[in-house]
């Protein structure tokens, strides 16, 4: 709770079983301990390590790079020192040299003129460049300071490790430059997190907690924790100016960001390089940091992806979707429900009822009124086997009931899809008598095709109504 600090939840994974502490659980280090001798040095030492790896709280022990995430701290506080306006304008140039370093932007194209609402959507590096050097190295970190990133949050957790920060003695502008876009300093996800919620929930740096309460076994309170507010790092109009940009963030990008219908989100994205671990940069920690709802955040979640190893890598990529399953599980589970609009109306997707046992008339007004189509087959008065049933699938997609007993379900072939628009997907399989169910939160943008991991393969023979589930992405631009 970004308002409270209070830690709903926390995560870390592969996790190790707790009733089984001692277990190794990483498959590899534990056959490499079995081949050894259990009193060598050698053992004890590689057993000690493996612990101290599976039961780290990488939440509260680990410092990453929080890459550009970090802008959205550069950006406030550039925008409370007033050094930029909301109607400034930065350009892109795909790069910025700095003295003897040349700095490169994540695109390959140029972003082009921007406002600080169009650079934070574009998670543009040379602005946020510019940026930082308009507020200076002083100012930079006295606001990296009150953020609290030089000290520890004070979470009622063991642990807690501190940042990696580079002093104002040693930030030149090159350091400058790179700390701007969050790739310089190291920090833990609860500094990151706590520091972003003060961005967002009016200013106010709120220490985390997990424990709420203290409570007797008569179930009595014997002690309550209070919300512990640091201090106030920005003020509450600059705050509401960083909701308002952050949202425009996930609005202005919906498929490869948290966007969820009925919802206003807000969120940022970030994607920095482990090049400690790796100096060719390909080794990434790849992060999304989301709140909702975006006018007045009730929760804020960061997902940290530590060196994504599949073809995606970056944050809004590998580590958006996450807070989308997660949120879209937990705003209705804590009273905030979904609000759509007309065009989110139109585009829902519906869950087909079971209808089994209903009568033929029951069941075909049950799914119509569902925005369904029925198609009966048989001269039975009673629903004996449906396809589908359980599925998420489009408007106006179809429903096969079957009213006799031993009736044999028709079948038909499975097209290829990979590469149409979730509009032609849809009617490609209307065409053939099978259903859509659209994945993926990028189905909602302009040049979001079909990927090739369609549910069911082409060639295949399945029952008429079969959903066939398709992941839409846009493939040629992203954002980090
Ligand atoms: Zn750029």
């Amino acid at each position: 709770n970004p308002k409270t600090g209070q830690i709903y939840a926390m995560a870390t994974s592969d996790p190790y079983d707790p009733n089984e502490p001692a277990a190794i659980s990483d498959e590899k280090t534990a056959a490499e301990l079995a081949g050894l001798d259990e009193d060598s040095n050698d053992y004890k030492q590689k057993q000690l390590d493996a612990w101290s790896l599976q039961w780290k709280n990488k939440a509260v022990s680990e410092i990453y790079n929080p890459g550009s995430v970090f802008k959205v701290i550069t950006g406030a506080s550039a925008l409370e020192e007033k050094t930029i306006t909301l109607n400034d304008i930065f350009g892109c140039g795909t790069q910025i040299q700095v003295e003897d370093t040349t700095f490169h932007c994540w695109s390959f194209t140029d972003h082009g003129s921007q406002d600080f609402a169009q650079a934070m959507l574009n998670s543009c590096n040379p602005v946020f460049i510019q940026i930082g050097m308009k507020l200076g190295s002083e100012k930079f970190c006295q606001y990296y300071n009150a953020f609290g990133f030089n000290e520890l949050t004070g979470i009622d957790l063991p642990a807690e490790s501190n940042s990696i920060s580079m002093p104002l003695s040693n930030m030149g502008p090159v350091q400058l430059a790179s700390s701007s876009f969050g790739q310089t300093n190291k920090v833990t996800p609860i500094q990151m997190i706590t520091a972003y919620s003060a961005a967002i929930n009016g200013g106010y740096l709120v220490t985390p907690q997990v424990v709420n309460s203290i409570t007797d076994e008569n179930g009595n309170i014997v002690k309550k924790m209070d919300t512990v507010v640091r201090r106030q790092v920005i003020s509450e109009d600059t705050s509401a100016t960083m909701r308002e940009i952050l949202e425009g963030v996930v609005e202005g990008q919906p498929g490869s960001n948290c966007y969820i219908k009925g919802y206003r989100i807000g969120g940022k994205s970030g994607t920095s390089q482990k090049m400690d671990e790796d100096s060719t940069g390909q080794t990434y920690v790849s992060s999304y940091c989301a709140f909702a709802p975006a006018d007045d955040p009730e929760i804020v979640m960061l997902v940290m992806v530590d060196h994504p190893t599949g073809e995606k890598f970056y944050g809004s990529q590998v580590a958006a979707p996450i807070c989308v399953n997660v949120l879209s599980d937990v705003l209705p589970y804590v009273g905030i429900f979904p609000e759509y609009d007309e065009s989110e109306l139109a585009d829902l997707q519906v869950s087909v009822p079971s209808v089994q046992y209903y009568t033929v008339e029951e069941a075909k007004k049950t799914l119509e009124d569902l925005g369904l189509e029925v198609k009966v087959k048989g001269e039975g008065d009673t629903v004996v086997k449906q396809t589908p049933v359980a599925a998420k699938i489009e408007h106006g997609g179809s429903v096969v009931l079957y009213t006799e007993a031993n009736a044999k379900e028709e079948t038909v072939t499975v097209p290829e899809l990979k590469g149409l628009t979730k509009e032609q997907a849809r009617a490609t399989l209307d065409m053939y008598g099978l259903n859509l169910t659209a994945e993926g939160s990028g189905y909602e943008e302009e040049g979001a095709v079909a990927q090739s991991d369609q549910s069911v393969g082409a060639g295949q023979s399945v029952p008429m109504g079969t959903a066939v589930s398709v992941t839409f992405a846009v493939t040629s631009v992203g954002s980090q």
